[in-house]
């Protein structure tokens, strides 16, 4: 069984080799024809970490015997599996913010409150920042997000906190930072060889207004150099930060990129609400990967973003959801981002059905991030990134059985609230509710301290 390796970890110990999920009651996923499918009565066999077949209850054979682990998915009023979700934004070290702002005050203006978070976000030490990264990936985890991309400027904290977690984890890197004035791309490139399995390594830049077109093509360099290296970039988010890039280089955002030769399929844009028909076109021409993040943009009066545009030009298949930090959003989940789309859009021209805020949640994010081919769905050849959810919950029930489409919309729109298990490459890293690799109960005792302390350190 797991053992206490030190305060906040437990190592992976028996994690079993082949492992066969009987009788899953229904599986949501993408299929190889990208369709979104519920599939019922199904097993699923899972070996070294990836999914092998997807059988027939009751013809799973000699595996039952011959696996390491069998997973009864239809006892306890049956499970609905659905792909681990992917959050293609975010900010994991953000996570000791909570707190300090109108979120969670209502004195302050939005202005005022970010301006305080800013102040407590300059005065936190490595240690903070690690605490606060295991913080965030451990509540996405919770909320059945298995893929996460970090726009940050602390790679010791994110993958420390993403080995901890075992999170599979894109760590983006400043090279051009609003919080951190050293930020350079030779510190980002010098974390390209600190990856493995989970972790993968990308290039970040605050805004367009804080990059020369020099350092851009160095930015084209290091890219061409290692081809598995993403760059995201906070682009299109204000009216402001399109006129500031207007300033910088006489250009629109999507125009400098361009002439820098950098919009491609490894580029991921997040917000991209300021941009033209026209711009959209070129992304969408480019394989651009965008990521929509319907409540920060309310939260922050950002604006809307074009759904429609993006629909019309390619079915929106390189629309990502993201969560950004907990200054920008209720909770750390991915369902209640997909909720917030939906009411966007609702009265648009171009409404998002569930099947497509489903795919946004997975398939979409996965292709955005790289991963397509290999994450984002339940199918033979994904790795098991795999979502155990009650059925006999009231996030799903009651559905039509009739139309098991049903528990899409259901699950975006009325919950799934809490996950029961949940498996990231193969590994188990939540059961039964609870972590079982970070002592939840540790680690939330010492985020309250480290919060106070921050407090304190700016009072
Ligand atoms: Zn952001």
């Amino acid at each position: 069984m797991n053992t206490h390796k030190n305060r906040y970890s437990r190592s992976i110990t028996d994690q079993p080799n082949t492992i066969l999920i009987k009788d899953g009651s229904y599986i949501i996923t993408t299929n190889d024809k990208d369709e979104v499918v519920v599939l019922r009565g199904k097993s699923i066999y899972i070996k070294n970490g990836v999914v092998e077949e997807i059988i027939d209850a009751g013809a799973e054979g000699n595996l039952l015997q011959s696996v390491d682990m069998v997973y009864n998915a239809g006892l306890r009023g049956g499970t609905v599996l659905t792909p681990g979700f992917v959050n293609a934004h975010s900010h994991p070290p953000m996570y000791l913010l909570r707190s300090t702002t109108l979120l969670s005050n209502d004195t302050a203006t939005t202005e005022e409150s970010l301006a305080v978070a800013r102040t407590i976000e300059q005065t936190m030490t490595l240690d903070d920042q690690k605490y606060a990264a295991l913080g965030d990936f451990t509540e996405q985890q919770k909320l059945g997000t298995t893929t996460v991309l970090s726009h940050y400027h602390t790679p010791e904290a994110t993958r420390w906190a993403a080995r901890k977690a075992h999170v599979r984890l894109v760590d983006a890197i400043s090279m051009a930072s609003k919080t951190d004035p050293s930020a350079s791309l030779e510190k980002a490139q010098a974390t390209f060889s600190d990856v493995d399995e989970l972790i993968s390594a990308g290039i970040t830049i605050h805004t367009m207004e804080r990059v020369s077109v020099e350092e851009l093509k160095a930015v084209k360099q290091v890219m061409d150099a290692y081809p598995e290296v993403l760059l995201t970039i906070h682009c299109g988010e204000t009216v402001t930060e399109v006129e500031g890039s207007l300033k910088k280089h006489g250009k629109r955002p999507i125009a400098v990129l361009h002439e820098a030769g950098l919009l491609s399929e490894r580029l991921v844009l997040s917000h991209a609400v300021h941009f033209t028909d026209d711009e959209i076109s070129l992304l969408v021409k480019n394989n651009v990967g965008v990521v929509h993040l319907p409540t920060s943009n309310r939260i922050h009066k950002s604006g809307q973003f074009n759904y429609g545009m993006f629909y019309q030009e390619n079915e929106a298949q390189r629309v990502a959801l993201g969560t950004d930090s907990v200054i920008s959003k209720s909770k750390l989940d991915i369902i209640s981002e997909a909720f917030q789309s939906k009411v966007m859009h609702q009265d648009s021209d171009n409404p998002v059905s569930y099947e497509e805020l489903f795919k946004m949640m997975t398939i979409n994010g996965a292709r955005v991030l790289g991963m397509g081919d290999t994450v984002g769905k339940i199918w033979p050849g994904y790795k098991a990134d795999i979502a155990f959810w009650k059925l006999k919950d009231r996030g799903f029930i009651p559905y039509d059985s009739e139309n098991p489409n049903t528990l899409i919309g259901n699950m975006i729109t009325h919950g799934a609230t809490a996950i029961r298990d949940l498996m990231i490459g193969g590994t188990f890293v939540i059961s039964h509710r609870k972590h079982v690799l970070v002592n939840e109960s540790k680690l939330l005792a010492d985020l309250q301290q480290r919060h106070i302390e921050l407090r304190d350190r700016v009072a």
